[in-house]
């Protein structure tokens, strides 16, 4: 699903944030990113969906090379990838379903079929009640369930997130873990950074740590491994 082959990122302030990167990720495996701040792993990440070029190395996706793909395509690509954020990016004028069938509309669904999907994806989520609500009438956890809801409506392959449940307490952390559970347990990879300790801990999956822009460790089951 996923190929890094000697990814070298320098910011152009000179930060070097991904020094040689090497890794692979199949299809249908549940990633948690660790480590320090600063280390690298947003960087990492946002290599993935294109939000970041490396300078040098290849990085393939689904067998898409995403250093020779062109600018017009790119839109293509975050189709294909569903991406979740800390603060759950929802456009605060458009209610819970709006928020959602916006991610289809751009790509000339019918409105039969936007209907359906949004409703399907909204009930996987547990939000179907909510539809008409705005995201501040919304908790956290329920703006993150939208979020997530319209990360993957169009049935992305990949799901990357970075921190999904940084903003949220502990009991709805494990709530929107259980979704991202779900959506793995479908097929879909799942690609997280995360810092929340009691999570890689519990709910076990292939653990790659960050440091220096390097990958310090890669363990399938492993633990969190850093204090917090
Ligand atoms: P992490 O997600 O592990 O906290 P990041 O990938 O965000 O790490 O950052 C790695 C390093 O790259 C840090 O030193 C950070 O300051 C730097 N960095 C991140 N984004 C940028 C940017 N857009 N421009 C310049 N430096 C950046």
């Amino acid at each position: 699903m996923i190929v890094m082959k000697d990814v070298y990122k320098k910011y152009s302030n000179g930060v070097v944030a991904s020094n040689g990167i090497n890794i692979e990720i199949s299809r249908g495996e549940f990633v948690y990113v660790v480590g320090p701040s600063g280390a690298g792993k947003s960087t990492f990440i946002k290599m993935m969906y294109r939000e970041e070029t490396p300078t040098s190395g290849d990085i393939f996706i689904d067998g898409v090379n995403l250093a020779t793909l062109k600018r017009r395509k790119v839109p293509y690509l975050r189709r294909r990838i569903g991406v979740v954020f800390q603060d759950f990016k929802l456009l605060p004028k458009l209610n819970v379903y709006e928020n959602v069938a916006f991610a289809l509309e751009v790509i000339e669904e019918t409105p039969a079929r936007i209907r359906k999907k949004v409703t399907d994806v909204l009930e996987l989520v547990g939000l179907a009640q909510k539809a008409r609500m705005f995201p501040n009438e919304l908790s956290g956890g329920e703006q993150q369930r939208v979020a997530i809801a319209r990360s993957i409506v169009n049935v992305p392959q990949l799901v990357i997130a970075d921190e999904p449940t940084g903003n949220l307490d502990p009991e709805t952390s494990y709530e929107i873990m259980n979704i991202f559970e779900r959506i793995n347990a479908r097929g879909t990879t799942i690609v997280m950074a995360t810092h929340n300790k009691e999570i890689v801990n519990t709910m076990k999956h292939r653990v790659i740590a960050v440091e220096g822009g390097l990958i310090a460790r890669d363990e399938l089951g492993g633990a969190y491994g850093y204090e917090v």
